[in-house]
């Protein structure tokens, strides 16, 4: 079933998701379900599962170093249908333009088609750890607007080299992402914001946000959203800060400013278990503030553990 069903289905009520990222490569899929399987009795109605890119990894061949490319978190799709499958409930799979050639996001979306997937979240990916700035793939797309275009164009039965006899048409419900702090390339949030706006334009049926630790900061986002004639959902995304590291690195990697209460908060911790016990805290009243404001979904980045979300979501159920 496609997100914004989900949205129009529960009315007025308040929906809670969550986004997994695919385990490193040789490990089992085990642990991803003891992750899971805390939180089903939330009613996820959706999961989003991550894309990573490809990496360099440089390999000591006598002496000398080997650059070899490969992706450290592969099986976003096969999980997906795993996800699907096992729990009955719908996942979203992040399609990247960095890494894949339009060709390659076709196979992979009419895969998508084939497994029953509705929706994917269509996003542009990060510049590769060795670039200073996103390089779009060989044959690839260069922002996420593109990707829209051409998963739309797929809904509508339009291949990319138009040789095929189409009898069944694709019909993807599409996400794209949005950032309440501005895009960390973009010039102003007024052009970001313009940015979205193409994608919503392009066929985007719904927005995730990025994180944010300020809840007005997404409050003046959707208002300055709606001002630009941006009608879709706009799904608040939030993390539970858990180790002290994460001062420093969510704003560097995320581009998003901490309120100094949450920062005193967490310096004063002794150690990362109270850190981890300040980040839930936190992220619980932001969603209650959330909630009162009516938000349609309230979608947490999980990084792959269930302990901090279950106590926020049973604070909050
Ligand atoms: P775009 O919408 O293409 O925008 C990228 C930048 O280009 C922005 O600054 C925008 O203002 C600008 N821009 C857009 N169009 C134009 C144009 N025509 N001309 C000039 N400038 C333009 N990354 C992953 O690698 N894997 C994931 O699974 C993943 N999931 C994510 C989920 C969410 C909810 C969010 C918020 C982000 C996620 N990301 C993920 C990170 C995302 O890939 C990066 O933030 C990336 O840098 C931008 O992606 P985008 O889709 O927003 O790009």
């Amino acid at each position: 079933m496609k997100i914004i069903d989900h949205i129009k289905q529960a009315k007025d009520e308040t929906l809670f998701s969550f986004e997994i990222i695919p385990p490193k490569k040789g490990n089992n899929i085990q642990e991803l379900y003891s992750n899971i399987d805390p939180l089903i009795e939330f009613d996820p109605p959706f999961i989003d599962v991550t894309t990573s890119r490809e990496e360099y990894v440089y390999i000591d061949k006598d002496g000398l170093l080997d650059r070899k490319i490969t992706r450290m978190r592969p099986g976003t799709l096969g999980i997906c249908a795993a996800i699907k499958h096992k729990y009955n409930i719908d996942t979203v799979p992040h399609v990247l333009c960095g890494g894949f050639t339009k060709e390659e996001t076709e196979y992979l979306l009419v895969d998508c088609h084939y497994l029953g997937i509705d929706n994917v979240m269509a996003l542009r990916g990060d510049a590769m750890s060795h670039q200073k700035y996103f390089q779009p793939t060989k044959g690839g797309h260069s922002y996420a607007k593109e990707l829209v275009n051409q998963i739309q164009n797929l809904n509508k039965g339009k291949y990319l080299h138009d040789v095929t006899e189409v009898d069944h048409k694709s019909d993807f419900c599409i996400g794209v992402a949005g950032y309440p702090e501005k895009h960390i390339e973009a010039p102003s949030l007024q052009t970001d914001l313009k940015r979205l706006k193409e994608k919503v334009d392009a066929g985007a049926d719904y927005v995730v946000t990025q994180m944010f630790f300020d809840n007005k900061k997404y409050f003046e986002f959707v208002a300055a959203a709606r001002a630009a004639k941006i009608e879709v959902p706009i799904i608040p995304g939030l993390k539970p800060l858990s180790t002290l590291k994460h001062l420093q690195l969510l704003p560097h990697a995320f581009k998003v400013d901490l309120p100094e209460p949450l920062i005193e908060a967490v310096s004063s911790c002794k150690n990362n278990k109270a850190v981890r016990q300040v980040g839930i805290e936190w992220c619980i009243e932001q969603s209650k503030e959330l909630l009162a404001a009516n938000v349609p979904v309230l979608h947490y980045y999980s990084m792959g553990k269930s302990d901090n979300i279950k106590a926020i979501f049973s604070a909050l159920k």
